[in-house]
């Protein structure tokens, strides 16, 4: 860990990043990518591997020091395996993950796992096929399954499942979902609904609460404790009574802007101080023409001390709340998109 960590107004420091090496993605979850066709990042502006790493020494530089890997769906960038060695080789970045929604993981696991990577997160929303077919338009189900088992085999031993919790489709899975990470050593971290970019459909009684879900589990499971652990991280940990643990990432209804230390990078370039930000920083532009570390790392220190952003307890604070961008305002700035500004 680097001992020059910047700090921002509130202090907090510079040290997550998340990286999206993909706008596209093989699924269209109704809370993301709902449509079928997007206004799609022009291909020559994608970063390549050689420009993300060099960003990522520079932000290492800074005090990042640990990076996930998500997109759109990550796994659709050719040779992903290269770009995780490539960042697996600065010994800053003391912890390299990857979110991923799995129907490429079976392919790759492997590979990742040789490449250097240390950690993966796999989304699955639902154990029931034909949920996952009406609700995110893939009959690919069991790929799922296969990649989390994949991911086993190849070496990952903390796996952990993201499911989105949306009231009236997978509400009645919780415990369904834990029970099926048990097998798999799959800690299992429910998601409230955000009302991120994206998700066009968002309405307040579609989300199911931290609080909501701990009584439901708690009706069937009994007396549930909370686990002391990292402040930084956003899933509060839970424990039933047989021990087994999960984590709720409550970012709509208990936002942890106080202490969130992560910042965004898309595809194309543009630097994103929170998931809500109406803009980000183009660092691409000076990267391609011939900005030094100095001067990039002058970029990004600069806007990060002064970074005073809180979107998710704003959005909070909004009384008559509904989705963020209506789909014209996302056609218009796709960088407004959660799927380009990597989740
Ligand atoms: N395609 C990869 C995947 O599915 O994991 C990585 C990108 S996806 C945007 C990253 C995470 O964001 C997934 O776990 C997904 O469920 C979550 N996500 C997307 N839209 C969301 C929303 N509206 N509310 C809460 N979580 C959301």
């Amino acid at each position: 860990m680097s001992n020059t960590a910047l700090h921002d107004t509130f202090g907090r420091p510079l040290a997550s990043l998340r990286i999206s090496v993909t706008d596209r993605c093989n699924m269209r979850c109704r809370y993301c990518m709902p449509e079928d066709e997007y206004v799609w990042l022009p291909r020559e502006s994608i970063l390549t591997f050689e420009e993300i790493t060099r960003l990522v020494g520079v932000f290492a530089s800074l005090g990042v020091h640990k990076v996930r890997l998500t997109g759109g769906e990550p796994l659709l960038r050719h040779d992903l395996a290269s770009l995780v060695a490539m960042i697996a080789r600065d010994p800053r970045i003391a912890d390299l993950a990857l979110t991923t929604n799995g129907l490429l993981l079976a392919k790759h696991a492997a590979d990742l796992r040789r490449a250097g990577l240390q950690r993966v997160t796999v989304s699955l929303d639902t154990l029931r096929p034909d949920r996952m077919l009406a609700f995110a338009k893939s009959a690919r189900h069991a790929d799922v399954l296969a990649g989390i088992a994949a991911a086993r085999a190849a070496g990952f031993d903390r796996v952990k499942i993201n499911a989105v919790v949306m009231r009236g489709f997978n509400d009645d899975e919780l415990a369904d979902l834990i029970e099926f990470g048990r097998p798999h050593g799959a800690e299992v971290r429910f998601i409230e609904y955000m009302d991120v970019g994206g998700a066009t459909r968002w309405s307040t009684d579609q989300v199911v609460s931290q609080r909501e879900m701990l009584g439901l589990l708690g009706r069937r499971y009994g007396a549930i404790e909370p686990v002391a652990g990292d402040q930084r991280a956003p899933a509060e940990r839970f424990r039933l009574p047989d021990g087994a643990t999960f984590g709720i990432i409550a970012s709509t209804t208990a936002p942890f802007c106080a202490s969130c230390d992560r910042s965004r990078l898309t595809a194309d370039g543009h630097w994103f101080l929170c998931l809500y930000a109406a803009q980000g920083i183009d660092l691409r532009e000076p990267l391609r023409h011939g900005a030094s570390d100095q001067e990039l790392a002058a970029l990004i220190a600069g806007p990060w001390r002064g970074r005073a952003d809180r979107g998710a307890e704003e959005r909070l604070a909004v009384r008559e709340r509904g989705a963020l961008y209506p789909i014209e305002s996302l056609r218009a700035d796709p960088h407004r998109e959660m799927h380009t500004r990597g989740g």
